[in-house]
């Protein structure tokens, strides 16, 4: 009953029936319908995989879970939020596609969007740091990306370089949504009860979630987050592209918290200006005064960056 799977996807297979006939039938894909090869990596309650698609041929990572495990490690609710959120996240080119998920006794399945290109704090360990083209071009995409999620009444609450995974085009995709707290969708016709009910949508009953470094201000003095939050996250990483590390970042994570909500820290010399005075504006304690999407879009760092279609055509530039 708890792995209920609502509104799984299928996919249309042209079949001849007995009497020749040509019929579509719907198919819910299976666990055989994919050969499983190399794990592209595992984390604490998963496995991914590269698989291909027997049928199409198409490759996918599939992340399969234990159900033992998770039931163990109280995860059960964790497991659903990213399902849940996935499944309203579908058409935006920067957030990892969730196109089937299945079961069997003792796993589950979620066949997602392969992303080749591994983890942009990958990259950005090898390069170091980003140069101001890079920073700009992944900033906007990830913006691009916070936008879509945020207009489908989805906050991320723990964007930070290791959830953001690349794909063979070096184009970056949003993953990680297992801590995602859902609002009711704007485009839903369900009363709201109906539909963020499961995750609680008390702000304030929130416990501490999201990776120390990244986390907002509000979160640790009032346990609040919102869509600011992830533009706190947001700012973080741009510093972080420019200058190969976090802004915060402390022995412990008691001493990061202390940091942040002092708004402890400081730009190497050469932080180019632009982005600057992006980052402060972006790390404002007060969530209300700090800027929104349209801000950031408009501000002079992304100064004619293109956004929208346009941004997911580009070619990535060469990482420097
Ligand atoms: P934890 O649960 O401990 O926080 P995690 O969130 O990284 O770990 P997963 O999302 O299961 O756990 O990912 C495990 C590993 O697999 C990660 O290192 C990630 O880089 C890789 N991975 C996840 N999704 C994909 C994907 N769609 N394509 C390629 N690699 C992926």
């Amino acid at each position: 009953e708890e792995w209920k799977d609502r509104g799984a996807a299928v996919s249309l297979r042209r079949e001849v029936d007995s009497e020749g006939r040509t019929v579509i039938r719907s198919v819910k894909k299976g666990v055989r319908d994919f050969s499983f090869g190399r794990i592209l990596g595992e984390g604490s309650y998963s496995t991914v995989y590269l698989a291909t698609d027997r049928q199409t041929l198409r490759e996918y990572a599939i992340k399969v879970l234990e159900k033992k495990h998770i039931i163990k490690e109280k995860k059960i609710k964790y497991v659903n939020i990213e399902k849940n959120t996935l499944n309203r996240l579908t058409e935006h080119p920067g957030i990892v596609r969730l196109y089937y998920t299945f079961q069997d006794e003792q796993s589950l399945y979620y066949v997602l969007d392969l992303c080749s290109g591994g983890e942009l704090l990958g990259v950005l360990k090898k390069t170091g740091t980003f140069d101001v083209e890079c920073t700009r071009f992944y900033g906007a995409q990830i913006l691009d990306a916070i936008e879509y999620m945020h207009s489908r009444g989805v906050i991320h609450r723990d964007l930070k370089p290791e959830n953001l995974l690349l794909d063979d085009q070096m184009h970056v995709k949003v993953t990680d949504f297992g801590t995602a707290k859902l609002l009711p969708d704007p485009r839903d016709p369900r009363p709201q009860q109906d539909v963020a009910g499961q995750n609680g949508q008390d702000d304030r009953t929130a416990s501490f979630v999201g990776t120390a470094e990244y986390v907002s201000p509000e979160l640790l003095t009032d346990k609040t987050a919102g869509k600011p939050s992830d533009l706190w996250a947001f700012g973080c990483i741009i510093y972080q592209l420019l200058v190969g590390r976090p802004p915060f970042k402390g022995p412990t994570e008691y001493l990061t918290f202390q940091k942040i909500v002092a708004l402890e820290y400081d730009f190497p010399a050469g932080f180019p200006p632009a982005a600057r005075d992006l980052v402060e504006r972006c790390l404002v304690l007060d969530p209300n005064r700090r800027l929104t999407v349209e801000h950031i879009k408009n501000h002079e760092f992304f100064d004619g960056h293109p956004f929208g279609k346009n941004l997911w055509r580009m070619k990535a530039p060469r990482l420097r």
